[in-house]
This record gives C-alpha cells, structure tokens and sequence, in this order.
C-alpha cells in the first residue's frame, strides 16, 4: 500500500453515493488533492470531528494514480477554526480563499509556502484579525506564489528603477508599476503613493508573521485595494463567484 500521512486543510466536501464523501483538501506536501472518505458520513472513528469545511488534519490517504481519486484512510483533528464561521463576512472570506487557491494552484502542484500561507490565514481569521486588510495579504502574497508577483521595481514604461518617492501608477497588461510620465493616473490605471509602494512590496515578499504586524492606514487600503482588483481580475480572466459576498 502507498499510505501517506499529511497535514491538509478541507476545502470542499460533498455527499458521494450512499455512505460516501468526496472530499478536496490541500496537504504540505503535495499540494491539492481529491479523494474519497469510504462511509465517511457514517464512520465517526475514522473520520471523528474532522471532515469538516476549513479544519486542519492529519489525513491518512492512499495515492492512487493520475487523475484517479484518492482513498481517505482516516483523520486526526488538529484545528477546527470555528471563527471561520462565526460570521457571514469571515465565512465568505473563507470561501474566497479556497476559491483562489483552487484557481491558482491545479490538483496536484506542490507549494509548501501555499499551504502555510492557507493556514497562516485561517489561523487569523480564526483569531478575528480584520477581514479587509486579511484579505488583501492573502490574495497579494497567493498571487505572488502563483507566479503572478506585481512588479514594484521599475517602471515597466522607460525602466527606470523606483526609488520609493513620487507616486508610482499601477499598468494591469503588464503587471507592474509606471512612473508619471510614461501613464497617467485613472480607474484603469490607480496610483500609489510612495508608502503604499513600500508596503506592498513587503506584503508580497515577506513571511506572514511579519506581513501580518504591518501596520496599513486606510489610505494604503484605499489605494492598495483596486490595484489587487485590477490585477486579479486580469490575470484570472474573471472575477470569483465568492467575491460577490465580500464586496
Ligand atoms: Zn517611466
């Protein structure tokens, strides 16, 4: 038998034939995964407490091959997370995690740092840390993992490397930042102001514990926001069907 043992969040699970779960979770150390949970609606020895939307478990699975479903063995509670679903607006961030996770990393493609940044979000999320400001670390930093890091260098128009004054304006075709005189600020192109640079650079870069102690103004949100927006929304093609419920 080729039995692993994982840490893994529960993304998404849902009834499969009679005694049944299919169950998609995202492991350590393989990344996304789909398997099912043999009487996993009845068996509460196997599975006690912790097949549930959002928990961390240690999951026992056996891998079966490309693109077949993997078989769930059993499971050990680590983290139940119920801040996540104390309330609609945690809850609906919840989702759009997940929703942006699924997107960005197929069934199978490994990321470590994804599923520490998936945990480092639930965990304070959980801790009832402020939603807009959790929401824009995840995305900015699951982005950046995803391959899709925004450009905060240089001015991707005359080159020019930014030196952390003036404004910068935001370029959604390439993914990085102009100066003024090779684009002009508007809906499709937001500025940023120096600070706001500076942060976002560091959000992208830095590991969550430190991300998380920035200490962002609401005028970094102001600006930060539609640049996010902009950004995902043209990289991803659309937007998520669980961004309805945040905005
Ligand atoms: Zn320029």
């Amino acid at each position: 038998m080729n039995t692993h043992i994982s840490p893994a969040i529960i993304m998404r699970i849902k009834e499969f034939g009679e005694s049944d779960l299919l169950v998609t979770f995202f492991t350590s150390d393989r990344g996304r995964l789909k398997g099912v949970a043999k009487g996993g609606r009845k068996s509460q020895k196997r599975f006690a407490n912790c097949l549930d939307l959002f928990c961390l478990a240690n999951l026992e699975y056996e891998l079966k091959r490309k693109g077949d479903l993997h078989f769930l063995h059993s499971c050990k509670l680590v983290h139940a997370f119920p801040g996540l679903r104390s309330d609609f607006t945690s809850l609906s961030l919840a989702s759009y995690i997940i929703e942006l996770t699924e997107i960005l990393f197929p069934l199978g493609v490994t990321d470590k740092e994804m599923f520490e940044l998936l945990n480092n979000a639930f965990v304070a999320l959980n801790e009832g840390g402020k939603t807009d400001i959790l929401r824009i670390l995840f995305e900015a930093k699951a982005m950046a993992l995803g391959g899709y890091k925004i450009n905060l260098e240089k001015c991707c128009g005359c080159g020019r490397p930014y030196a952390g004054e003036g404004r910068a304006v935001f370029k959604r075709n390439k993914g990085c930042i102009a100066c003024l005189k090779c684009e002009r600020e508007s809906k499709h192109s937001p500025g940023l102001g120096p600070d706001t640079v500076k942060v976002l650079k560091l959000i992208q870069a830095s590991p969550w514990s430190e991300a998380e102690k920035m200490d962002l103004n609401d005028e970094m949100i102001r600006e930060i926001k539609p640049v996010i927006k902009l950004h995902m929304e043209y990289r991803i093609g659309r937007r998520l069907k669980t961004a309805e419920y945040l905005d």
